[in-house]
């Protein structure tokens, strides 16, 4: 069980270095061998993103808010955060990047692959469209649908279940993810102190943020690993 610290980002006591990113430490051995296993297929399985603290979210999430990073719909196409109100800024920022201290990457449990062997962490994109058919990590997607569940692990993001959109490169440790709570009068603690931007919208409606965003995810299946 991840404590309350850990679950907001920020606390890193839990954490081993996996390459070049951190992990939880049942969930970086859990990687460590499927990544053995996957290279015995050929496939180079790397890690794009793995734990992510408060602060880093936080330097995501307002750099969106204030048009510093680009912000787009669910479309892709740009938006400029000037011309939306503070509600639909919002939405559009949470549609594809995390409000801080709600991001999975803060546990240390997720991660977001791609192949190594078929495109360079610079010009990997994250898009769906890389790991459909036809894209450099289509292989890596088919490898992991095959096997991941061996080794703990599955996709919480697979449908738009009107929340975050189908992300097929967000993986999920699910012996020590599936047990996670969200601790809503710690994460209003939280962002009430911090230098976050829209923080009033975000205050007023919290519970159904978290609902949203957080909690309409594909259902873990329970392993034994
Ligand atoms: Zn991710």
């Amino acid at each position: 069980m991840l404590t309350t610290e850990q679950m907001l980002g920020l606390d890193d006591s839990h954490l081993v270095a996996v390459e070049q990113a951190q992990l939880e430490r049942r969930c970086a051995k859990a990687f460590s061998a499927m990544q053995l296993a996957a290279a015995a297929d050929g496939i180079d399985m790397q890690i794009a993103s793995g734990w992510r603290s408060f602060e880093r979210q936080l330097a995501i999430f307002n750099g969106k808010a204030q048009g510093l990073r680009p912000l787009l719909d669910r479309d892709g196409v740009r938006l400029d955060p000037l011309l939306l109100s503070q509600a639909d800024l919002l939405d559009a920022i949470l549609l594809w990047s995390a409000l801080p201290g709600t991001s999975r990457h803060h546990w240390g449990t997720d991660l977001d692959l791609f192949d190594g062997a078929q495109i360079s962490a610079k010009s990997l994109q994250l898009e769906p469209w890389e790991y459909q058919a036809g894209g450099p990590n289509y292989r890596l997607s088919q490898w992991l649908q095959q096997h991941m569940a061996d080794y703990g692990f599955y996709l919480p993001y697979q449908q738009d279940l009107g929340g975050v959109l189908p992300e097929p490169w967000h993986l999920s440790y699910a012996p020590v993810s599936a047990h996670t709570i969200f601790d809503v009068d710690a994460l209003a603690a939280q962002l009430k102190q911090s230098p976050i931007e829209l923080k009033s919208s975000i205050l007023a409606q919290l519970p159904g943020l978290v609902e949203r965003y957080c909690q309409r995810i594909a259902e873990p299946q329970l392993f034994s690993v």
